[in-house]
């Protein structure tokens, strides 16, 4: 099958569990179908150990495309893959996947750059500078290439699509860095006959023209920090079925710690909650609210958020009573997944001065806690130390 694969093209396209599963799906397959119209042979799958979902967890889907393979060939080649090892072309849908991935079927934090290939292009939606994005990439041996269309991570659900252009605007860029997967040409008339949207078919274009593109060097990133889990060979396996129990603890936690140590799930975060322990009444309500168990009972009756298995779902923010105490900050602003408790009782004057420079300006206060539908709020000036609400 060598011969087959001079232009075998591979496309992975990493996205959020749930969030960004049918913006996934829509990208995936319409490229497949784009492709289809320049008489390749091209099809998509979804990476088979992510479902089912939950919410954030890095899923991916890949696709493959060929100018010479045939249906049957291609199939042969790829489609019994679960999973896509090498890839020319692959899209990362939120930006802060940028820190690592931990999908569901691989422990261990892997590169979000992994698969890309030599003189390949890893593509962003993202409002960050691509040097940014490239220090928190593991070192690759060869040169390949970032490229990034501007725009927030678009979390557009499994029950509803909120149309923000996300999906034409990856398809027309998609365009421009591998042309051997669609020309630009039919893309936007794809899209034209698709969505029958003169704004759909402006946006795809727009991303053509618009994309930057960098070089990455093999000077740039960092020696991954992070032990990547090695798979069992055929030959490893035990004989018959054997699934070993995760060793339960129940000495933390509401309802008893059941965290899994083999599956840290901090790689689900955009945001991650940050506490203010000195405005801090010690109510629990966080600690019995974490659906993940994910808050560490400490010293003088605190609790501590554990960011390696923190979600970043929000919902420790949603119940504390205390205005601000907890807030979600975007996750690109921390470099480690240290104790902030730690942090705190140090030097308690340069963490709240710190956590407060990162918090935005912009407070969601949902309906539950306002009685009267939710509520956003600009916050001009830091609270000082000890004043509540
Ligand atoms: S955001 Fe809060 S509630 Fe959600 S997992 Fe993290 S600590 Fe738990
Ligand atoms: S919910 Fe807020 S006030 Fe209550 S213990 Fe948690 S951080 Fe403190």
């Amino acid at each position: 099958m060598d011969h087959f694969k001079s232009d075998l093209i591979r496309m992975e396209v990493n996205y959020r569990g749930i969030f960004q599963k049918t913006l996934g799906k829509h990208i995936s397959t319409d490229i497949v179908y784009i492709a289809h119209e320049e008489g390749k042979t091209a099809f998509s799958n979804g990476r088979y150990s992510d479902d089912p979902q939950r919410n954030g967890v890095p899923c991916a889907n890949f696709a493959y495309f060929s100018r010479s393979l045939s249906e049957e060939d291609l199939e042969a080649e790829a489609s019994a893959a679960m999973d896509i090892k090498q890839a020319e072309l692959v899209v990362v849908l939120d930006d802060t996947m940028a820190k690592g991935l931990e999908p569901w079927g691989h422990y261990g934090i892997r590169p979000v750059n992994e698969k890309v290939v030599e003189d390949g292009t890893i593509l962003f939606v993202s409002n960050r500078k691509a040097s940014e994005l490239v220090s928190l990439f593991e070192r690759k041996p060869f040169r390949y290439r970032i490229a990034i269309i501007g725009g927030e991570a678009s979390f557009s659900g499994l029950w509803y699509f909120k149309d923000d252009m996300t999906d034409v605007r990856i398809l027309g860029a998609i365009a421009k860095l591998n042309p051997d997967i669609a020309s630009i040409g039919t893309v936007l008339s794809y899209v034209k006959k698709k969505y029958k949207s003169e704004e759909k078919v402006e946006a795809a274009r727009k991303a053509y023209e618009e994309v930057k593109v960098t070089d990455v060097s093999p000077a740039d990133g960092i020696t991954w920090p992070y032990e990547k889990p090695a798979l069992p060979a055929w030959d490893q396996f035990e004989e018959g079925v054997v699934v070993r129990a995760v060793k339960r603890g129940f000495s933390l936690g509401p309802r008893g710690q059941n965290r899994n140590p083999d599956f840290k799930r901090g790689t689900n975060r955009t945001e991650r909650p940050v506490v203010r322990f000195d405005i801090c009444t010690k109510c629990t309500l966080c600690w019995a609210s974490c659906p993940d168990e994910a808050f560490d009972p400490v010293r003088e009756g605190y609790y501590d958020v554990n960011y390696e298995y923190c979600t970043g779902c929000g919902r420790c923010a949603d119940v504390c009573p205390v205005d601000d105490c907890i807030v979600m900050v975007d996750e690109m602003k921390f470099a480690s997944n240290e104790s902030f408790y730690e942090k705190y009782a140090r030097d308690t004057v340069s963490y709240v001065n710190e956590i407060e420079s990162m918090k935005g300006k912009r407070r969601e206060i949902p309906e539950h806690i306002t009685g009267k539908g939710k509520i956003l709020r600009n916050v001009e000036k830091q609270k000082p130390l000890k004043e509540a609400r």
